[in-house]
C-alpha cells in the first residue's frame, strides 16, 4: 500500500468536514474520487500531504505516518506530486525554470541535470518547443501540462490531482486527460478528484464516491457507474451522466 487512510477526521472549527474516511491505494493504482461539491474531496486530498492539519485518525504515505509529529513532512511532500485546478505556475519564470526549481532546491540536482530531466518531461507532455515560453503566453491546457511536468520532475511516488481540468475551456480538457492517461499506463499511483466521468470509467482502477464527508461507495468503475449500490450514488450519477 502506498496510501493508507484510516478513520480520518477533519474539522474546520465546528464544521466536521471529514467524518471517518478509510481508503487504501496500492502501488500503481489509479483511484478516481467523485462526488458533489462540498463533500470533502479537496479536503481529503489536502490531508494526504498535510496541507491541512489532520483532526483525527491516521494517514500513512509510503510508510511515513503523517500523523506522527516526528515525521519530517517536507521529506514526505517531496514524494507526493500535486496538481490543482488552478495551475499555479510561477508567472515570472519560464516553463523550464518552473520545472527545474524544486529539483534543484529540494533534490539538490545540478542545473544541467535538472534541465535534461525537464526537457524529457516537456517532451512527454507534448511541449518540447515551449521550454523558454512564459506561462502567460500558454493556453490553460498547456499550462496544466507544464504543471504536471513540474510535479513529475520531483519523481514522486504518488500524484494527486484536484479537478485538474475544471478550469479549462472544453476543447482543452482532452489534451490534459491524455497526459494523465499516459501516466496511469506507465504505472504511476494516482488519486484523481474529477468530474470527468469518462476518464474515471476508462482510466480508473477504482472509483470512490464521496458525499457528506464519508465514502459512500467504492468499487470497480464499471460496477459503480452501471449499477451503483447506494441511493446517494445513483442520485449523483443521474445528475452528472
Ligand atoms: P469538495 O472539494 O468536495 O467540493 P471541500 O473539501 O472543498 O469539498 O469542502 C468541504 C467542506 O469543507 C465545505 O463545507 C467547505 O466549506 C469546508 N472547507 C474547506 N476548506 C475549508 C477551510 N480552509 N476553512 C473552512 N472550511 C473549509
Ligand atoms: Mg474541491
Amino acid at each position: 500500500m502506498i496510501i493508507e487512510v484510516s478513520d480520518l477526521h477533519k474539522s474546520f472549527g465546528t464544521n466536521h468536514v471529514l467524518t471517518g474516511i478509510d481508503l487504501e491505494v496500492e502501488d500503481g493504482e489509479v483511484v478516481c474520487v467523485i462526488g458533489p461539491s462540498g463533500s470533502g474531496k479537496s479536503t481529503l486530498l489536502r490531508c494526504l500531504n498535510r496541507l491541512e492539519d489532520i483532526t483525527g485518525g491516521d494517514v500513512v504515505i509510503d510508510g511515513h505516518r503523517l500523523t506522527d509529529p516526528k515525521t519530517r513532512i517536507d521529506g514526505v511532500r517531496a514524494e507526493i506530486g500535486m496538481v490543482f485546478q488552478q495551475f499555479n505556475l510561477f508567472p515570472h519564470m519560464s516553463v523550464i525554470e518552473n520545472i527545474c526549481l524544486a529539483p534543484m532546491m529540494v533534490r539538490k540536482l545540478g542545473k544541467a541535470g535538472a534541465r535534461d530531466r525537464a526537457r524529457a518531461l516537456l517532451d512527454k507532455v507534448g511541449l518540447a518547443d515551449k521550454e523558454n515560453a512564459y506561462p502567460s503566453s500558454l493556453s490553460g491546457g498547456q499550462q496544466q501540462r507544464v504543471a504536471i511536468a513540474r510535479a513529475l520532475a520531483m519523481e514522486p511516488r504518488v500524484m494527486l490531482f484536484d479537478e485538474p481540468t475544471s478550469a479549462l475551456d472544453p476543447e482543452l480538457v482532452g489534451e490534459v486527460l491524455a497526459v494523465m492517461k499516459d501516466l496511469a499506463h506507465e504505472g504511476m499511483t494516482m488519486v484523481v478528484v474529477t468530474h470527468e466521468m469518462g476518464f474515471a470509467r476508462e482510466v480508473g482502477d477504482r472509483v470512490v464516491f464521496m458525499d457528506g464527508g464519508v465514502i459512500v461507495e467504492e468499487g470497480d468503475p464499471q460496477q459503480v457507474f452501471s449499477s451503483p449500490r447506494e441511493v446517494r450514488t445513483q442520485e449523483f450519477l443521474n445528475k452528472v451522466l
